[in-house]
């Protein structure tokens, strides 16, 4: 039954849902064959995006994050500019190719404008050597463009949760957080020429496996370059921790988790996907394990040492303590382990984009 739904050249619902549920040697099944395609499409490579975390400063109070702006107990920090371009020249010389930069949203024109400014002197290092990927939230139309001229080519936005029913039970249900304006924003960003992505938590409280099936579909209907993905893990001082006994166990989360990625692989064979830093922090070789079942990018962290405590928008994040120099090399063997070899020095476009 798994076998012949493996065989399928358009996995339908019942498929996607069938192929979420396996377990064992079914799921093993599964894992090899997104494997299998993968490396068919996408030869061994990872690409490696070195993330900067900008500020933990947001305007926004996501039922999940560990910084919501209702989380009075994280102290709030902003990498100065410089800090920031130190930062993209250590991608450089660590030649990883491109820098993505995440945020707390703000959406002040202090800020836009400090980004549009951020991105153009990226842009001058090694004349124009690093890709530039953005994650900072939901943002104007004329904004995105704005970014987009000044040199950004990707930007990473995830949905959450493409059930808007389930959105409004990790979201405050308020003009801020408003899911037909996140879908906009895909939308423009989109249409905008960007290479988009998006993403969802999985295993979050409510979610079910018929909601993970439709956030499959959702990125396939999307049609997005890029899609990021990873367990859930529930923060302390945020309100969906109070559903921290009732979500599945962290083994389940993780391997629904590859189980997502793998599904993915089967039905965007060329598309990027992440290998996130939350699959690390629920296992040790969580990120092996996300390559193994289909995902080729990496996202090493950047950011200077002293503000990485207060970026913790999930608990006991992975790494925290490690000098970029030693993430690097870490990872160049770690992804040797696997029969993975990163591609350094390149932008790393998603060839489902590239493509198009
Ligand atoms: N402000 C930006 C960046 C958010 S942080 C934006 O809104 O797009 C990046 C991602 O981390 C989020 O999109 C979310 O999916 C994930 N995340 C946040 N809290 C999490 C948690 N407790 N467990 C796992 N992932 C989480």
């Amino acid at each position: 039954m798994i076998k012949e739904i493996l065989e399928k050249q358009y996995l339908e619902k019942d498929d996607i849902k069938s192929l979420l549920l396996t377990e064992g040697d079914e799921m093993k099944l599964l894992l090899d064959k997104a494997l299998a395609v993968k490396l068919s499409k996408l030869d061994n490579y990872i690409h490696l995006r070195g993330l900067i975390e900008l500020s933990n400063i947001c305007r926004k109070s996501c039922l999940y994050c560990g910084v919501r702006s209702g989380n009075k107990l994280v102290e709030r920090y902003s990498l100065t500019d410089d800090e920031v371009i130190e930062c993209a020249k250590l991608a450089y010389e660590l030649g990883y190719g491109s820098v993505a930069i995440q945020s707390g949203e703000r959406n002040d024109k202090a800020f836009t404008d400090r980004i549009t400014l951020l991105i153009k002197r990226i842009k001058e290092i090694g004349d124009g050597a690093l890709g530039i990927t953005l994650s900072l939230g939901e943002q104007t139309a004329e904004v995105y463009r704005e970014w987009f001229e000044a040199g950004a080519h990707r930007y990473l936005l995830r949905i959450e949760a493409s059930n808007e029913n389930l959105y409004y039970k990790i979201h405050p249900n308020d003009s801020t957080h408003d899911f037909k304006k996140r879908l906009d924003c895909i939308d423009t960003l989109l249409s905008i020429g960007y290479q988009t992505g998006t993403g969802v938590m999985i295993g979050l409280p409510f979610q079910t496996v018929d909601d993970l099936a439709d956030d499959l579909i959702f990125f396939r209907k999307k049609d997005v370059a890029m899609v990021g993905m990873g367990p859930f893990i529930p923060h302390p001082d945020t309100p969906l921790y109070q559903y921290a006994d009732e979500i599945p166990s962290v083994e389940d989360r993780m391997n629904l988790t590859l189980k997502m990625i793998a599904v993915l692989r089967l039905m965007m064979p060329e598309i990027n996907m992440v290998a996130a830093t939350a699959t690390q922090t629920v296992d040790p070789l969580g990120r092996e394990k996300a390559v193994l079942a289909g995902a080729n990018v990496i996202m090493p962290n950047l950011t200077p040492n002293k503000y990485r405590e207060d970026y913790l928008i999930y608990p006991d994040k992975a790494c925290v303590g490690d000098k970029p120099e030693q993430c690097s090399s870490c990872l160049d063997l770690r992804m040797k382990s696997i029969k993975h070899e990163i591609l350094y020095n390149a932008w790393g476009d998603s060839k489902a984009f590239v493509k198009k």
